[in-house]
């Protein structure tokens, strides 16, 4: 096992990881930028190392700096969490050829999935079910059309660099097809620096599903059933719930066991997510994730297991301690994710947290780094914590939400608390009733 793990994050899932470690035996070194001097992922690791100014492209973005830091402190090993460099292969590369663990799957897939349209060729050979459209890139407006006439409108034209949400367009007929084109095309070269693009049907009321999948990087892999996050806006995720309220037993079991059975032929190592749309009861692959998601805790609660433990003992190369016949789900859980945005726009509300009060009680976990007197800084992404909470049931896990969403004290600044403690009172929310369109047209008839 190794002695010293570099977590090259920051935020509450650097704490994350740095608590597994702890509880590991394993030491963790944080790196923070200057802005962050004061970060709580800095005061709970046992080291530090700050690899420069505020900016990420300087300092959580950069490799040499981060290279540079595991030298320093003779860390063997790194875990990405999620976002910055978690899916850079080049970045993965690079670490191993310094001699250092990179806490993930090879470079080698994440490179495969990194481009939609090569993850969805190989989704496509491995079983998988995909949606329908062009097969690969589509180089041209005539060749759009043809695709698009062929498989119907209305069709999406998608980014093959694209991540985020961004770079994604809907036609619903010939006549928008022109101009989704361009500007899908014009925003993906701004956004990734590639302008090709690829179409796929549109499907007009799908749920966002999406497979826990855990590989040991040798030919096993297993799968931790499914989350439903189909609660989105601007086709970031809002909140999150596991089990799917509307997947049955053998729907689980079906798709699971395709996706296990993809990433074990693969040779995947560690933990996965394979991303569907689920319509009429069909599955449809859209991407996959080849890191830890920010909606993890949910599976963990469900399942009882830690995926990051699991995570930093495979990179070791210890067997994997998952078996399929002894994954059982036991309640429900939802997350909610807490942002410092103003209502009803989301306009991020960085500043000074003057007052704290975290919710906790039986079956309340909140993940965060925040802390009384804490200031965000306005550099990097407007998640400020998660609120995970689990019950015997959904009811039980509504019921707790509402509670701990009672009990939870963030002042100072605005938060996306508010709008949690609306939203829980929706009979359709209640009911677990709703499509990833379906928290858009809520807004626009709530909050504005
Ligand atoms: P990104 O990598 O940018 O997040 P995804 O391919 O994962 O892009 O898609 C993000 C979201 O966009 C999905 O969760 C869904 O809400 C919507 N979406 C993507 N593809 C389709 C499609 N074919 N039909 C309808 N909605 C889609």
């Amino acid at each position: 096992m190794f002695s010293k793990i570099l977590i090259a994050n920051r935020g509450e899932i650097a704490l994350r990881v740095i608590r597994a470690c702890r509880e590991m035996g394993i030491g963790s070194v944080a790196v923070h930028s200057t802005a962050d001097a004061d970060a709580m992922h800095v005061r709970m690791a046992d080291e530090s190392v700050c690899i420069g100014p505020a900016p990420s492209p300087a300092s959580y973005l950069s490799i040499p700096a981060i290279i540079s830091a595991c030298e320093i402190t003779g860390a063997e090993a790194i875990h990405p969490g999620y976002g910055f460099l978690s899916e850079n292969a080049n970045f993965v590369q690079i670490v191993e050829d310094h001699g250092i663990t990179f806490i993930g799957p090879r470079a080698e897939h994440i490179r495969i999935m990194g481009d939609k349209i090569t993850a969805k060729e190989t989704a496509k050979s491995l079983g998988i079910p995909v949606v329908p459209g062009s097969d690969g890139g589509v180089p041209d407006l005539a060749a759009a059309r043809k695709v698009a006439r062929e498989i119907g409108f209305p069709v999406i034209i998608k980014a093959t660099a694209g991540g985020g949400g961004r770079g994604m367009k809907l036609a619903r007929s010939e006549d928008e097809l022109e101009t989704a084109f361009r500007t899908a095309r014009a925003e993906a070269k701004a956004a990734f620096g590639n302008d090709e693009v690829y179409i796929e049907k549109y499907l007009a009321r799908p749920r966002h599903i999406e497979i826990q999948v855990f590989g040991d990087g040798k030919g096993r892999a297993v799968h931790l059933g499914e989350r439903d996050c189909s609660l989105q806006r601007r086709h970031q995720k809002v909140l999150e719930e596991a089990p799917g309220p509307v997947i049955t037993e053998a729907m689980r079991e079906e798709i699971g066991g395709i996706s296990a059975r993809a990433v074990a032929r693969l040779g995947y190592a560690g933990a996965g997510t394979i991303e569907y749309l689920f319509e009429d009861g069909k599955f449809y692959f859209i991407e996959m994730n080849t890191r830890l998601q920010v909606e993890h805790p949910v599976t963990e609660a469900i399942f009882g297991v830690d995926l990051v433990r699991e995570q930093i003992r495979v990179a070791a190369g210890l067997p994997m301690e998952f078996e399929q016949d002894r994954l059982r789900i036991n309640g429900h859980a939802i997350e909610v994710r807490i942002n410092a945005e103003k209502l009803p726009n989301f306009a991020p509300s960085p500043g000074r947290i003057s007052q704290y009060h975290a919710p906790g009680g039986l079956g309340v976990r909140m993940d965060s780094a925040i802390y009384d007197g804490y200031r965000i800084p306005p550099y990097y992404d407007s998640l400020i914590g998660k609120l995970i909470v689990h019950g015997r049931d959904r009811p039980e896990a509504l019921a707790r939400l509402r509670r701990a969403l009672g009990e939870i004290i963030v002042d100072g600044i605005d938060t996306t608390i508010p709008l949690f403690r609306q939203l829980l009172d929706d009979p359709d929310i209640q009911r677990g009733d709703y499509t990833i369109h379906w928290l858009e047209k809520w807004l626009a008839e709530h909050l504005s």
